[in-house]
């Protein structure tokens, strides 16, 4: 079996679901490029939690976390099955790393997860977990986190990071939203391409302080946090490859990513 990549989606809003465009379309094909895995691992912006905490439905519930969207929004569903045996070994490998992690036997799929994954794979027949991320415990907290699950990918288990690369919400809800980025998004968004291409860990740890306008890019950092995890998922020494690149809604940057040990392409 080939090692499955991790992977960085941007899920822009919720409406990526229901309305055609660029990402839509991309997320559609990715998908199938990608293949079906056995699981999938879902570290989400919008499942952000105090410490490490795994769901365990077997049938996880659609949850509508937003508000003010189209109804055909909230008529959409997907009834992807749980995996309690995935859920499992992640709190083992986590235990193991010394981080701990709780069970969520009621929590569901935000929409961080199901949209994305309604595009990519829309007959919700892979078993879905998410594993919350903890934005309270810093940028280093997720990149260890990602490396405790370094060997999932080679389970056949398809980690997805669902963030981000470029989140300035106030802007996109603000009166002045640009229609085109802003140039100090476009040069976050491509210094984040480049230190990812070299493999910058580092750098893109302490994005705070390398990161061109980085705060303003991520004036909170629950988006930028679940790139982190997925990338220490690929293991000590991965890269990551643009795999797409638009921007929707002004200011989000719906780029995507795929992480693999040492930037070893897909073959
Ligand atoms: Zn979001």
């Amino acid at each position: 079996m080939t090692r499955l990549p991790t992977i960085l989606v941007s899920h822009g809003a919720p409406t990526l679901a229901i309305h055609d465009g660029e990402s839509h379309r991309f997320l559609k094909g990715w998908g199938r490029s990608l293949g079906k895995p056995a699981a999938i691992l879902v570290l989400s912006a919008h499942y952000d939690t105090d410490r490490a905490t795994v769901t365990t439905a077997e049938t996880p519930e659609t949850i509508y976390d937003f508000r003010g969207f189209p109804d055909e929004l909230y008529d959409t569903a997907y009834p992807a099955p749980g995996s309690v045996a995935l859920a499992r070994r992640v709190a083992d490998l986590l235990h193991s790393a010394g981080i701990g992690a709780r069970e969520d036997e009621a929590r569901g799929l935000d929409h961080g997860a199901w949209v994305p994954l309604m595009l990519m794979y829309p007959d919700a027949d892979v078993p879905v977990v998410q594993l919350s991320i903890a934005s309270a415990r810093g940028a280093d907290y997720h990149l260890r986190l990602g490396r405790a699950l370094a060997t999932l990918a080679d389970e056949d288990v398809l980690v997805v990071g669902s963030g981000s690369a470029a989140h300035n919400l106030g802007l996109v809800l603000s009166p002045d939203r640009p229609e085109e980025p802003p140039p100090w998004t476009v040069e976050f968004n491509e210094w984040l391409a480049d230190a990812l291409r070299a493999g910058a860990v580092d750098d893109l740890v302490d994005y705070r302080a390398k990161g061109p306008h980085a705060r303003e890019n991520h004036p909170t950092e629950e988006h930028y946090f679940p790139l982190l995890a997925a990338l220490g998922a690929a293991g000590p020494d991965a890269t990551g490859e643009r795999v797409h690149t638009s921007y929707t809604y002004g200011a989000l940057s719906m780029d995507a990513y795929e992480f693999r040990p040492n930037g070893r392409r897909a073959s």
